[in-house]
């Protein structure tokens, strides 16, 4: 038997209740999951319950935990701060479709800890919010067309779908007409350069979306001087910079990734973190072009000159209390500092791992993100002589590692109790421990020793690094 199966075969012994779920499932769910990342062969993961930097699956699996709800949770699991926040505006009921002060105690938080945060307007998600900051940048310009960056990650919306994932110039997905499509420009991130070539070249630009970090919350890294460049390249063009800050915004720095670089951007889309846990999201912005949601008591001006915008939940009451939760303890700083340091702790010590096992590889990311490449390309890895050597921002390469390696990857996590984002990466929280981060690494060797058993993935320049 393989290794491999005789891992799946391990893997599902320890998993017979999550096996029945599966096939009740497979039954009634469309595609069998509820988000095309959780697809996971033998089983996906059911989860029961979390606390702090942990969760348990319904087989009572323990994971310590680097998905943490997708990067929603600085805090981890079950904070009894945001947890007293939703209890206490429960009691007075779950939703009210009016207006409610706890929205307006969210909003003032978010203008005083974002910088460009001149108004705030509340959404659902991190998708809603590129929908409606795009939608607001082509009204303000009276344009239609979006520069967007290759690999980088807007939400699952028509207009920001394509060039996400490579090949960057295939459809995104089936189902979105073409004409959207061609309401884009999708260019590779980090050259200056290129970006004034299409501003010039391209009249009808409304906007352009990028996430600050870089693609997939810094997996592919990005000079802070790209965005300085793109901010002013853009002012000159006259065309909106939006920063996607789903992942960074509260994460990055209490004001974001803009904080932490000091770029202003126009608009800046914020969910994740934003709503403690809870489902929510906001676009913010300049006065300026936030003003086209005002009602002016104008008739005309009312229906034909202003960005319309509805939506049931939009800063439901118990996103809002948890919201404001969490940006209290976001505002003293010191939850971002913990979660920076305990994912300082991880890449030193998974970095070390590769190191001593020579394997060709390296592990980076920013603030509280790890990110892990494995180099797959023989030629590549037999040539670097060091670490070093063989790092990389070609989005192609960062987000084309064979989805067959993963996968095996987060089995094997997985299978040694502990669960990533995406990838092969994930995010801390301010719950994680030492001693978390000491047995993720425990269990981060062992997966990596048996990958390169299986040649999964390579040695470093070593005589012994040949591979088939
Ligand atoms: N933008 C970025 C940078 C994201 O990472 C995500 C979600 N992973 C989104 C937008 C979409 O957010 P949501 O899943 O809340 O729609």
């Amino acid at each position: 038997m393989s290794n491999s199966s005789a891992l799946s075969d391990a893997y599902a012994k320890k998993r017979p209740e999550s096996a029945s779920w599966y096939k009740r499932a497979r039954a009634v769910l469309a595609g069998g999951v509820g988000h095309d990342l959780r697809h996971f062969k033998p089983v996906p993961l059911y989860i029961e319950r979390g606390v702090g930097g942990r969760k348990w699956d319904v087989d009572g699996n323990e994971y310590i935990d680097f998905l943490l709800g997708n990067g929603a949770l600085l805090l981890g699991h079950a904070p009894a701060e945001i947890l007293a926040a939703i209890h206490d505006a429960t009691d007075r009921g779950t939703h009210f479709g009016n207006d409610h002060r706890l929205q307006i105690e969210w909003a003032e938080l978010v203008q005083k800890l974002v910088p460009s945060a001149e108004r705030v307007r509340f959404v659902n998600s991190g998708t809603e919010a590129t929908q409606l900051a795009i939608r607001l940048a082509r009204a303000f310009t009276g344009r239609t067309k979006i520069l967007r960056f290759e690999g980088h990650f807007h939400g699952w919306h028509d207009d920001v779908i394509h060039g996400f994932q490579p090949p960057f110039d295939a459809d995104g997905s089936l189902g979105v007409p073409m004409q959207v499509r061609d309401h884009q420009v999708a260019i590779p991130a980090g050259d200056l350069g290129l970006v004034e070539e299409v501003l010039s070249r391209e009249s009808d630009i409304a906007a352009a979306i990028i996430e600050p970090s870089g693609a997939s919350w810094g997996r592919v890294p990005l000079a802070p001087e790209f965005l300085r460049g793109l901010r002013e390249v853009a002012l000159r063009h006259q065309v909106l910079l939006i920063f996607d800050e789903v992942v960074t915004g509260f994460r990055f720095s209490p004001g974001g990734a803009q904080q932490l670089y000091g770029v202003l951007p126009d608009l800046s889309c914020f969910a994740k973190v934003l709503a403690g846990g809870m489902p929510g999201g906001a676009v913010v912005g300049r006065t300026a072009v936030m003003a086209l949601f005002d009602i002016t008591g104008n008739a005309h001006h009312d229906r034909h000159q202003r960005v319309t915008h509805q939506g049931t939940f939009n800063a439901a009451p118990l996103s809002a209390a948890a919201g404001i939760a969490v940006l209290k303890q976001v505002a003293g700083g010191k939850v971002i500092e913990r979660a920076n340091a305990m994912a300082e702790r991880l890449r030193d010590a998974w970095g070390k791992v590769l190191q001593r096992h020579n394997i060709a590889g390296y592990v980076y990311g920013l603030c509280s993100t790890f990110h892990v490449y494995f180099e797959t390309d023989a030629a590549r890895a037999r040539a670097a002589s060091s670490h070093q050597d063989l790092q990389t921002t070609d989005a192609g390469r960062l987000k084309g590692m064979p989805p067959e390696l993963i996968d095996q990857y987060q089995r094997l996590l997985r299978h040694h109790g502990v669960d990533v984002m995406s990838s092969t990466g994930g995010v801390l929280s301010a719950a994680h421990t030492e001693r978390d981060i000491d047995e993720a690494t425990t269990a981060f060797e062992r997966t990596v020793l048996s990958l390169l058993e299986d040649r999964s993935i390579l040695s470093l320049s070593s005589p012994a690094g040949t591979v088939e």
